[in-house]
């Protein structure tokens, strides 16, 4: 595929480039980041922006045409069944090295074509990167082209990764055994995590995982700046660790979903006629349920949900993704399951989920923890009965049950019984009212952090300001 051509531009315009890494969560973050700059340094024509993205999960540039991106594809042809971990047992860290290995040296091709074609165009200042594409950081490096990493994570877990080395330095990674006891071993450098935390999920190799976070970190220490999707307000302690550790500026812009919409960059259709279906519910009375993009479940665990979801007579919004359910292409719910919930429940395949979490019926949130989700949740003051599955999910669940005490964790095997409790707890007791009550109060410094003077908008005008200068 070719390549369109370059906007004309005028003198002083640079652009900023751009590199998500292929997925829901992470595309995400990165448009409404560019979205964020564009609009600040958009308004004198001063800041165009180019997004190189993954010939797989891409995201469709109509969808942006208002704002003028420029998308290019790399690695058209490149095999990407392997790419797309999915399911607790995946092995993400595994998919992030081959994503590195296979697109490295097709994203070298476009990037100079792309510089060459952009000079004097609106010369390209630098190249935001996903903290984990080390391999594409290293050709803009190579090619002379300054970077910044996103991370699309929370700072707790940026500085549990932090941690990772002297860990495994002290004997403690890879976890000695898979004994539950082992694996919920108190981390007493890292409270309120957990041993168990701090591994990807069962089937990512030790020796993957040490490398994804050696790159990580070298990309971050590496750069000219890391700028995290968190707010000041939430996680200020960790926050300042990493300034103290990584030793290159920081630049905390989040929640970024509230400075910037980030709708157009579903990959998924929303289904909005749940916004309607909400409107009639009573406050804060909807418990919504959802996986995010790549998390799944095997059938009985589908089951249970279902009759749990149906037996605790609460009304719900279920997203069941066409891909949710693991070994399975039909997903079926169970007989009588209708009738039980109608007039109460709607299942959708993809919910418009940061205007569904914004709606005053929604009153928790089954989540599995994605840090997009959590800020989401967390930004609309909702609370969350946590399930987390793999990757980061865990840590977010830590601090969301521990530190933030605005939900609790679902823990071991699903069963209906167990669900119908933690939904009941959730809605209908007085310590769920606690949680909802410290959850708006969140929300709350959310909103201080975005307002003119606030910390992430004032952090985004210093990012733009450092972009320019480049
Ligand atoms: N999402 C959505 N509709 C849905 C479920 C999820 O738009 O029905 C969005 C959600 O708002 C979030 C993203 O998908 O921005 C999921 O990101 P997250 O980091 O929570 O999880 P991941 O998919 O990366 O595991």
């Amino acid at each position: 595929a070719t390549v369109e051509a370059a906007s004309p531009a005028g003198s002083g315009r640079r652009r900023v480039l751009m590199f998500p890494l292929p997925f829901q969560g992470h595309l995400t973050p990165m448009l409404q980041l560019a979205g964020a700059l564009h609009a600040r340094g958009g308004s004198g024509g001063l800041l165009g922006v180019t997004v190189f993205h993954a010939a797989f999960n891409a995201p469709d540039p109509a969808r942006h045409a208002a704002a003028g991106f420029r998308f290019v594809p790399v690695g058209e042809g490149v095999p990407s069944g392997d790419l797309l971990p999915s399911g607790s047992d995946a092995d993400f860290a595994g998919a992030l090295l081959r994503i590195n290995d296979r697109l490295r040296e097709p994203f070298r091709d476009r990037l100079r074509q792309v510089l060459a074609e952009e000079e004097g165009g609106g010369a390209a200042a630098c190249l935001v990167v996903d903290s984990n594409l080390r391999g594409m950081q290293l050709v803009a490096e190579e090619l002379g082209v300054p970077t910044l990493v996103l991370r699309t994570g929370a700072a707790a877990c940026l500085v549990a990764y932090m941690a990772f080395p002297a860990l495994c330095d002290k004997g403690l990674l890879p976890p000695p055994s898979q004994d539950k006891a082992q694996l919920d071993m108190p981390l007493d450098e890292l409270t309120p995590l957990r041993l168990g935390d701090m591994v990807f999920s069962p089937t990512t190799t030790h020796a993957n995982m040490a490398r994804c976070l050696r790159d990580l970190l070298d990309a971050a220490r590496s750069s000219s700046g890391v700028i995290l999707n968190t707010f000041q307000d939430l996680e200020s302690s960790d926050l300042q660790k990493i300034t103290n550790g990584l030793g290159v500026p920081m630049y905390t812009v989040g929640p970024l979903h509230k400075i910037s919409s980030g709708t157009e960059s579903s990959l998924l259709a929303q289904d909005q006629t749940c916004l309607e279906w909400l409107d009639k519910q009573e406050a804060d009375s909807v418990l919504y349920v959802s996986l995010g993009s790549l998390a799944s479940m095997d059938e009985k665990e589908l089951l249970e949900t279902a009759w749990g979801l149906a037996n605790s007579q609460r009304p719900f919004l279920w997203v069941i993704r066409h891909n949710m359910v693991k070994s399975s292409h039909e997903v079926s719910l169970p007989d009588g399951f209708e009738e039980a919930t109608r007039g109460r429940g709607m299942v959708v395949p993809w919910a418009p989920q940061q205007e569904v979490l914004a709606h005053h019926a929604i009153g928790g949130f089954w989540t599995h923890n994605g840090w997009n989700s959590t800020l989401e949740s967390i930004c609309e003051g909702v609370p969350m009965i946590c399930r987390p599955q793999f990757a980061d999910q865990m840590i977010n669940m830590r601090y969301v049950q521990e530190v933030w005490k605005i939900g609790f964790e679902l823990e071991g095997e699903l069963e209906r019984g167990k669900i119908e409790m933690a939904i009941t707890k959730l809605l209908c007791t007085e310590e769920g009212r606690q949680m909802r009550q410290r959850a708006k109060d969140v929300r709350d410094k959310a909103v201080k952090c975005i307002e003119e003077e606030g910390s992430s908008k004032s952090a985004i005008e210093l990012l733009l300001k450092r972009i320019m200068s480049f």
